[in-house]
């Protein structure tokens, strides 16, 4: 008899529970898959597709040697996993972190298959990661540790096979590096093999912005959904970088009341709202909010709690978990982060009527702005980044109804409405493929 996937999904959630040695409910790999099998279940899905898309298709560790300012030689580790390459080349960042680990950069290699086709970019999903502390390191350290981990991972690198860009604690900068060495060693510029270059190295205007950007058009949207005025909306935004930043500056922009930020450090509130421009000073003078005194100084817990209109988690993962999820009294979480609610936590928003917009596609506008580079690089002609922006747009209004309609026909939530439908459309075209030999 055919095993069916309900079946496959029992098994898998046994084997799970019993072979991890970090919490269960804090495992990213763990919790993406859960997401993925509450999906498959609801779609009925093929039991030979649900096996390849439960696994990536490569995972490679490297050790990376870096000769260090002192003349010792540090060894580094770094992974990069592609997790699917059905509709097109890998595609996803590369993370510099202490708490890098093979688990997390799975799980986020297949966040990035998910989130490409749920914005139906013609990419797949891949990540990396090396385990270091990135503040800790020079520029010349940094830069020699970016070129030997590129070099490591470069036989699976290429514009047609995987294709990096910024992540957590990286930037331009180091996109830069990654681009300079892939092209020294195939003897040729190559712009399009990473994304979120400098706009002078063929970089697309409106990438910086992109996530943050993407981030206020779907709460815009989820505000309107839920009968909610966005002028005079309060939010909470916790991290304070690349997404976290653009995000409450583009929601302050478009008329909404950033009362509370938070980073690393800890977080400030200001029922009056934060003055964002100069708490960006602060933070480009001091590295961090640390001192940042125009408010009351709150802990990320409290300010994750707080009560408002939106909550905008764009830090790290696992900060919404069964801790603190039944405390959360935001109307609207617009997941800026990647993986920020795990799977449990998802049940107790769910209950209380809490109505989350997922990772996939919350912060899916930096990478259909990456794929926006990637074509001008392949074409050779730079964007207006008017076009870019009115491009994001129109992306990013289709694929949050796209979500919506399917949340409400099949009566899930918008989480499982986005895995359903980035599954629907790897798996069709996994079928039209076919198994290869
Ligand atoms: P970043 O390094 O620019 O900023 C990270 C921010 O989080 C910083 O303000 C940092 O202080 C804060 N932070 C770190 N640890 C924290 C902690 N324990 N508690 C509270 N705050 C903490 O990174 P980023 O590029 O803004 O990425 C943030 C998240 O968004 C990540 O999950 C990343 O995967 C995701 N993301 C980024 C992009 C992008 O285009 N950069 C796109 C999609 C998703």
């Amino acid at each position: 008899m055919m095993t069916t996937t309900n079946a496959l999904v029992r098994g898998r959630t046994r084997d799970l529970r019993a072979n991890r040695s970090v919490p269960h409910e804090e495992n990213p790999f763990d919790a993406m898959a859960a997401r993925l099998d509450r999906a498959a279940v609801q779609l009925d899905l093929d039991p030979g597709i649900y096996r390849i898309l439960r696994q990536p298709e490569r995972q490679l560790t490297v050790a990376i040697p870096v000769r260090m300012d002192s003349g010792e030689i540090e060894v580094f580790t770094g992974h990069r996993v592609v997790h699917n390459t059905a509709r097109g080349p890998g595609k996803g960042g590369i993370r510099f972190d202490t708490r890098v680990s093979l688990d997390e950069v799975s799980a986020l290699a297949a966040w990035m298959t998910w989130k490409c086709a749920v914005v139906d970019v013609p990419f797949g999903g891949a990540k990396g990661g090396v385990s270091c502390d990135p503040f800790s390191m020079s520029p010349g350290e940094l830069e020699r540790l970016t070129r030997r981990y590129t070099s490591a991972i470069i036989d699976g690198l290429g514009p047609d096979s995987d294709v990096p860009a910024p992540d957590v604690n990286t930037n331009e900068r180091v996109m830069a590096w990654v681009m300079d060495t892939y092209s020294m060693h195939v003897g040729h510029s190559v712009p399009a093999v990473v994304t979120g270059k400098p706009v002078a190295l063929g970089g697309s205007l409106g990438r910086r912005e992109a996530t943050g950007r993407g981030c206020m058009i779907a709460t815009r949207e989820a505000l309107a959904h839920r009968g909610m005025a966005l002028k005079g909306a309060t939010v909470a935004v916790q991290g304070f970088g690349n997404v976290g930043a653009v995000a409450a500056a583009q929601l302050s922009g478009a008329g909404a009341r950033v009362v509370a930020i938070g980073d690393v450090s800890g977080a400030v509130y200001n029922a009056r709202g934060i003055n964002l421009e100069d708490a960006a000073e602060w933070v480009r003078a001091h590295g961090t909010l640390d001192g940042y005194a125009e408010g009351t100084s709150l802990t990320n817990d409290e300010l994750l709690t707080l009560d408002v209109d939106v909550l905008v988690p764009a830090a790290l993962e696992n900060v919404i978990t069964t801790r603190n999820a039944a405390r959360v009294r935001a109307k609207i979480i617009c997941e800026g982060a990647n993986g920020p609610t795990t799977a449990e936590a998802d049940e107790i928003l769910d209950a209380n009527g809490v109505f989350v917009i997922p990772d996939i596609l919350a912060n899916a506008g930096g990478v259909t702005v990456s794929y926006f580079e990637w074509v001008q690089n392949r074409a050779g002609y730079a964007w207006t980044e008017q076009l870019v922006n009115e491009r994001l747009e129109e992306t990013m209004v289709r694929s949050f109804r796209d979500v919506l309609d399917l949340s409400r026909n099949r009566q899930v939530s918008m989480r499982t409405a986005g895995y359903m439908l980035a599954m629907r459309r790897v798996a069709a075209v996994h079928e039209l493929r076919g198994v290869y030999a």
